[in-house]
């Protein structure tokens, strides 16, 4: 993603994959500091620790709990960021929709999920109701957000679909194919409904699939991902690439670049 857009954009930008064990994150936010990188996209199991060890959050990041992407500031302070939560406001706006008002439905509780949660509240959802695999962590989200979210299990799920304007599902589920849907069977879909998927891999989940075959608007992840990852770029360049960009970009992950 960020080598195609340093090309398109013509950008002096390098971007190289470190993998950092356990133990090592706060070294090579050391190093960031001392100017080796500029910047750090940082990956699932890092995120909430990278957030504990920069210098300073943005109010989105400390909201979701985790930093996706730290800049360096002139004086190699490190500014932790969340990305997400405009991935999510954007992939949605791109395709016409904001959350504004809306009834929405967070599939899963972990990092994407909170993404998801601040973005509803930002935005300023109607009602946000929060489902899970371990209910308890739906009950932990929705209680992080102060009664903004509801935890919602088993029955009520399927009772409160018909309510529901979009679905944000940011589980685990469907991903690599398992052809798994992360909905209930007794859960049914109408054409009123637009379902984003976070899972971007593979394009088209069953969820996606189903919610098709329903009449229902669908958003892959990969939406999300570009525009989380144009987002990045933006901080750490102040590089904002023009509107014809991220659908290009789409275009470009979707072909499997
Ligand atoms: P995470 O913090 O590990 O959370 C994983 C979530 O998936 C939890 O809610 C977990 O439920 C649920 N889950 C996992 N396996 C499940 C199963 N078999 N059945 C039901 N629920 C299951 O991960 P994350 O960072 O939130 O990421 C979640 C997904 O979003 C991943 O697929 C990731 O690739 C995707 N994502 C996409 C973007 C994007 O830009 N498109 C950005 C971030 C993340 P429990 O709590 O019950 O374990």
């Amino acid at each position: 993603m960020f080598g195609w857009l340093a090309a398109r954009l013509g950008l002096p930008l390098t971007y190289e994959a470190v993998r950092v064990l356990p133990g090592e994150l706060a070294a090579v936010l050391e190093q960031t500091r001392r100017g080796r990188w500029d910047g750090l996209s940082v990956t699932l199991t890092h995120k909430h620790d990278a957030l504990v060890l920069a210098d300073r959050a943005v109010p989105g990041a400390t909201r979701t709990g985790a930093a996706n992407c730290l800049t360096r500031g002139e004086d190699g302070r490190l500014v932790a960021h969340n990305t997400d939560v405009e991935g999510v406001a954007r992939a949605l706006a791109m395709h016409g929709l904001s959350l504004r008002g809306a009834n929405v439905l967070l599939l899963g509780a972990g990092g994407a999920a909170r993404a998801g949660a601040v973005a509803s509240r930002e935005a300023g959802a109607a009602r946000l109701w929060v489902t899970n695999r371990h209910p308890a962590r739906a009950v932990e989200l929705a209680s992080a957000f102060q009664g903004e979210a509801m935890p919602l299990t088993g029955a009520a799920l399927a009772s409160v679909l018909p309510e529901v304007d979009v679905v944000l599902q940011a589980t685990s589920v469907g991903l690599e194919g398992s052809g798994d849907s992360p909905l209930p069977p007794e859960c049914v879909l109408h054409d009123r409904l637009t379902v984003m998927d976070m899972v971007y891999r593979p394009l088209r989940t069953r969820l996606l699939r189903d919610a098709e075959a329903s009449g229902a608007r669908t958003i892959d992840g990969l939406w999300m991902l570009v525009f989380q990852g144009l987002a990045q770029l933006r901080l750490w360049t102040g590089v904002d690439p023009g509107p014809e960009v991220a659908p290009a970009l789409h275009a470009h992950l979707a072909e499997g670049g």
